[in-house]
């Protein structure tokens, strides 16, 4: 079942959301050549405790870290550890923060010092895929309007989305009804009303959509070994626009 969110419940899911904002505005700077992803890690969980708030993922059906910290080829889930950035290297980082029982949920790939122009385009195509995306998640539209929005930008550059992994509702709990695929056709799926939540994620590869699970039972990697970008906000749906609540 779907929940649609008053107003005041948006504005709770929106204080969860400036906290994921604040996390990812401070932790570029952290992101460098030689950090190991458990530091990373350990400073989001911190940082969460601090603002008096939970991550909504450690202990998610036993998710062991505050975040998940995909390198390169890791699709979603990764989990930290003392592997070490190195240069060139892209690092998708997703943050869910809960505070007085509302979460919000976000992530972003950051670069590593520079990197290749195969990773550079990925990040750019990502990156600007959520943004359309986003841009249809208006009141009345339906959710594969989202989806189409992404799917064809995607393809159109290039890359593929992984159709195994969805956004989400989220605000109660992390993951909500409905399922918002990244890929779909327009003016199909459920119809998007006032007060819903939406965590918007395109999951991008540079080369084939296809991915596996690694025997650590978490971490989504591309089966061609080639590096996958992740960018998600979570959205209100309003009557005009949307309101994003993690930036
Ligand atoms: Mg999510």
């Amino acid at each position: 079942m779907i929940y649609v969110k008053s107003s005041e419940e948006i504005d709770l899911i929106g204080k969860s959301g400036r906290i994921v904002a604040k996390l990812f505005r401070n932790i570029e700077d952290k992101i460098k050549e030689g950090v190991a992803t458990e530091e990373l890690d350990i400073w989001i969980g911190r940082l969460i405790r601090k603002e008096g708030a939970y991550s909504a993922f450690k202990g998610y059906r036993g998710f062991p870290r505050y975040s998940c910290i995909s390198v390169n080829e890791e699709v979603v889930h990764g989990i930290a550890s003392s592997r070490k950035l190195k240069r060139g290297d892209i690092v998708s980082i997703d943050i869910g923060v809960k505070l007085d029982g509302y979460i919000a949920d976000a992530a972003r790939t950051f670069a590593v010092g520079s990197i290749c122009k195969e990773k550079e385009k990925l990040l750019r195509v990502t990156y600007k895929a959520l943004q359309l995306g986003i841009k249809q998640a208006r009141a009345g539209n339906k959710i594969g309007d989202i989806s189409f929005a992404i799917q064809s930008w995607v393809e159109k550059h290039g890359c593929s989305v992984v159709k195994v992994l969805f956004g989400h509702g989220v605000g109660y709990f992390l993951h909500e009804d409905p399922v918002v695929p990244n890929f779909g056709k327009p003016y199909t799926g459920e119809i998007l009303r006032e007060g819903m939540v939406l965590a918007i994620e395109p999951m991008v590869n540079s080369g084939i959509e296809d991915v596996r699970v690694m025997s650590n039972k978490w971490t989504v990697v591309t089966l061609d070994g080639k590096p996958s970008a992740h960018f998600e906000h979570t959205v209100a749906i309003c009557k005009d626009k949307p309101l994003i609540l993690t930036e």
